[in-house]
């Protein structure tokens, strides 16, 4: 058995001895390791390709003579090989030789996390020692940590020999393989780790301190934000292997689909905050419908990843890739509206753009490997970030910039409407106080018209019955005699059927005037009492002294010298009735009234043109 072992030994490496010069001779270049350099050797261009579409060639299919023609040069001199997504295996042969006289410790390395399965198959005395690298291979088993393909090798002095390493994902194949000096690898390894330190630092204090200001001001913009920050990160932590490293550990399904899985989330999240911070629906309308229309886009391939989690990633490659370019595009027209929240997203995506744009030149060899180029994504995404939070400083400036117009508007609107309701107020006054006078006025002619007999233009018997009513009171409170008298033109329907009514209203008026002009003291009242009967008020007068201003009345009459053909007199005259009395309870105004009368029937019976003054009441 064990002679079994020493020969199956023994004759595998002197195959793979055979093997390995067949190989080497198919090869074009071969990779010298010796010297001692700062800077990495890349390799893409020492590399042959055959490409295993049916995945189940061995180490031993291929490093068998007869297959050494099959492996192609690259001949490239990109910093990557590149096989996009396949589903086939690709194997890589590559030449070491070490031509200085003492064994060389070098480090491999391929600066992409996103490979499942990296067979690194080394020559040795046995045939070839494997190692198994890639995500899909548990963390524990790596020979070295790191967050990419990582593998510490040496190469004997004076020896030439040939790798094969094969490498199989359903991500996309890209192999930026390089060979370090191990001194020299710690040393980039540290900045390496450095700059993703830094990037993380930074979006964990932007996301903090923007939710942060969600609790304090409740915009949900703030926590989109947060959301895309975190997302993001989480994206770039699944793209640049620190999610396997640090996160999720052994997961291969989950670190193949992180990058996109959290690219979906990053969308929905950064559109949202696109609609919100841009507002777009009133401004552009035709861009809010288009992000509703990624929003679904990306949320569907969030779950179709989520329940998938295999294939398709072209797809969802290509969903993410549009939406950020639909994201520049709206930056872009935001930026032409001349919206101030559009500079600063033109800037961020512009930026990000920028970083990617510069990253995938330094793969296809068209810019140097630096700081800016290699790490230029997470450059570009923290830039991008504190852009999208001056945007929201911007945004929040913008809002209490309007906030402050509104209530400014406001407020002088108020003021407006004060004066102008001063203003009408103070019309209206002066409106009402007019309206009151002209009132006062009709009220005043109301009230004369209503107390004034419109004929003779002397108090009516409405108004004598008022005064009448108020003088008897006032008589009878203070214990003074009022006198009253009734009036009657004498013949005076012989008058009208003579002279015609217009000359009997004429004689109506002339005795109300000259009856007026007679009784004219003060308190004295002359009324027209119906027809051509007349009757006049005098207060605190007895029957004497009213006796006596009838006469007078009669004889101003009869002076006036109206003719009246039909008259014994030859003109107009008049007869009086007087009464006066001191009021008391039991006797009313009308006895009054109705004592003056009576005088009056008898200065009528008695000749007419005369007085007659009423017996006491008392
Ligand atoms: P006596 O001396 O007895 O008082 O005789 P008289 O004709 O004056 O008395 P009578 O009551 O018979 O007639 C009153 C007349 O007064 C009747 C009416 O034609 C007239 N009269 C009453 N009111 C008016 C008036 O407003 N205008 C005119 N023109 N005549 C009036
Ligand atoms: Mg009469
Ligand atoms: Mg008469």
């Amino acid at each position: 058995m064990t002679f079994g072992i020493f020969t199956r030994h023994l004759f595998s490496t002197l195959l793979s001895i055979v093997l390995c010069v067949c190989v080497a001779s198919a090869a074009e270049r071969s990779v010298d390791v010796a010297q001692k350099t700062d800077e990495p050797i890349r390799l893409t261009e020492y590399f042959g390709v055959l490409i295993d579409s049916s995945k189940d060639l061995t180490i031993a299919d291929v490093a068998a003579p007869r297959m050494a023609g099959k492996f192609i040069p690259s001949l490239s001199n990109g910093s990557a090989l590149g096989f996009a997504y396949t589903d086939n295996a690709i194997w890589l042969s590559l030449r070491v030789k070490n031509t200085s006289d003492h064994a060389v410790e070098r480090v491999f390395e391929i600066a992409y996390a996103l490979l499942a399965k990296v067979d690194f198959y080394q020559p040795s005395m046995t045939g070839f020692q494997l190692t198994a690298l890639g995500y899909a291979r548990p963390v524990a088993t790596q020979p070295h940590r790191s967050r990419f393909i990582v593998l510490p090798f040496s190469v004997p002095a004076n020896t030439e020999q040939t790798i094969f390493i094969r490498v199989e994902s359903a991500n996309s194949l890209h192999i930026p393989a390089r060979i370090w000096d191990e001194a020299a690898f710690v040393g980039y390894e540290h900045a390496s780790y450095s700059v993703q330190a830094m990037y993380f630092g930074i979006v964990l204090g932007l996301a903090l301190y923007n939710l942060m200001l969600f609790y304090a001001l409740r915009d949900a913009s703030y926590l989109f934000y947060v959301l895309f920050a975190l997302s993001v990160s989480m994206a770039l932590a699944g793209y640049g292997g620190l999610g396997q490293e640090f996160i999720w550990g052994d997961h291969p399904r989950l670190s193949m689909s992180a990058t996109n899985i959290f690219s979906c989330i990053a969308g929905v999240a950064i559109l949202l905050f696109t609609r919100r911070v841009l507002n777009t629906k009133p401004t552009v309308p035709m861009i809010d419908l288009l992000i509703s229309f990624f929003i679904a886009a990306n949320s569907l391939a969030f779950f179709a990843l989520l329940l998938w989690f295999e294939a398709f990633t072209p797809i969802f490659a290509a969903i993410s890739g549009m939406t950020a370019v639909f994201l520049l595009l709206t930056g872009v027209i935001f930026t032409m509206k001349r919206q101030r929240s559009g500079y600063y997203f033109l800037a961020a995506f512009a930026v990000i753009f920028v970083g990617v744009a510069l990253a995938h030149m330094r793969n296809l060899g068209l810019v140097p490997t630096n700081v800016f180029t290699a790490d230029g994504a997470q450059i570009g995404s923290a830039i991008e970030m504190l852009l999208l939070s001056f945007a929201l400083a911007d945004r929040y400036n913008a809002l209490r910039r309007e906030n402050q117009q509104v209530q400014a508007d406001a407020l002088q609107a108020k003021n407006e409407m004060i004066a102008r309701l001063q203003d009408s107020e103070l019309m209206l006054e002066s409106k009402v106080s007019q309206r009151t006078l002209e009132l006062n006025e009709l009220n005043q002619k109301l009230e004369a018209m209503s107390t004034t007999d419109s004929l003779t233009g002397i108090a009516n018997r409405r108004r004598f019955d008022a005064v009448l009513a108020s003088e008897w009171e006032r008589a009878k409170r203070l214990g003074q005699p009022l006198a009253l008298a009734m009036v009657d033109v004498d013949w005076f329907k012989k008058f009208n059927d003579r002279y015609g009514h217009q000359a009997g209203d004429e004689c109506l008026r002339r005795v109300a005037l000259s009856l007026s002009a007679s009784i004219g003291r003060a308190g004295d009242l002359v009324a027209r009492y119906g027809g051509e009967e007349f009757a006049f008020i005098a207060p605190t007068t007895n029957g004497e002294r009213a006796y006596n201003m009838a006469v007078r009345a009669c004889e101003t009459v009869d002076a006036l010298l109206l003719t009246h053909a039909d008259s014994a007199y030859g003109n107009v005259t008049i007869s009086i009735g007087i009464a006066s009395i001191i009021p008391r309870d039991g006797i009313t105004a009308d006895d009054l009234i109705g004592a003056a009368d009576k005088a009056l029937y008898s200065a009528k019976t008695d000749g007419r043109n005369r007085v007659v003054l009423a017996g006491s009441l008392n």
